[in-house]
């Protein structure tokens, strides 16, 4: 038997020792001038809380590993990695699809600044006559992020990180062969021992679900009669 290649529950051996998701609320007071290692196992519950208003499960522990660059003018420049997977339903078939949240190592990169700094910064960065009219400085885009005091959470931005990560779409392991349910019965087609030519739960060619799919899609009185049904219910 070949063991899985990753097992998310495993005590990682890795130094230094992984903390608690809690260590990610970093008080700077706390730290040292200069970088340093911050590791941190972000638990299976804490990953379900922040999934809990979407259908995605979280069906594992992950983790986050990360340096924190303490600047004298007290910028920090945080740097890492990030490994963390979830399931949505699979947009056929609706059985567990995977979900890779995984960053890769450097390509987690955001800059926290005091806020003060950073609405300064926006005040001289427009005239104030105008102030309606310039657009608010989007700080996600800059990847820069102001905190209050000596806090910095880096708890809301992993948070972020894992709800961008939901996909539009999603197909489970199956991919494009992925045969989703019969539209007339609800049976999933992919549970039949063999490709069936016919649904086994209420023997609808395979091909009219095909065709009914499309049909669905296409015709222009369901798509009306989709849309009054959906005014019914609003
Ligand atoms: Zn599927
Ligand atoms: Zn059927």
């Amino acid at each position: 038997m070949v063991p899985p290649k990753r097992q998310p529950n495993a005590k990682e051996s890795a130094s230094p020792e992984p903390r608690s998701v809690d260590a990610l609320r970093v008080d700077l007071d706390q730290l040292e001038l200069g970088s340093q290692p911050l590791v941190a196992g972000l638990s299976q519950a804490w990953v379900a809380e922040i999934l809990s208003e979407t259908d995605a499960i979280a069906d594992g522990d992950g983790a986050v590993s990360l340096e924190l660059t303490v600047q004298a003018d007290r910028t920090v420049l945080v740097r890492g990695s990030l490994q963390l997977s979830y399931t949505v339903p699979c947009a056929r078939c609706l059985e567990p699809a995977l979900v890779d949240v995984g960053v890769e190592t450097g390509e987690l990169c955001v800059t926290f600044i005091p806020a003060d700094r950073l609405r300064s910064w926006a005040e001289f960065s427009g005239a104030p006559e105008d102030e309606d009219e310039i657009e608010p400085l989007d700080a996600s885009e800059l990847d820069e992020i102001g905190y209050e005091g000596s806090i910095v959470d880096l708890r809301a931005f992993l948070a972020e990180q894992i709800l961008l990560a939901y996909p539009m779409r999603a197909l489970c392991s199956r991919g494009e062969a992925c045969l989703g349910l019969c539209m007339r019965c609800g049976t999933n087609l992919n549970l039949a021992e063999t490709a069936p030519d016919s649904c086994p739960g209420c023997g609808l060619a395979l091909s009219a679900n095909a065709s009914a799919a499309d049909e669905a899609a296409d015709s222009p009185w369901k798509q009306a009669l989709a849309k009054v049904k959906a005014d019914d219910l609003s």
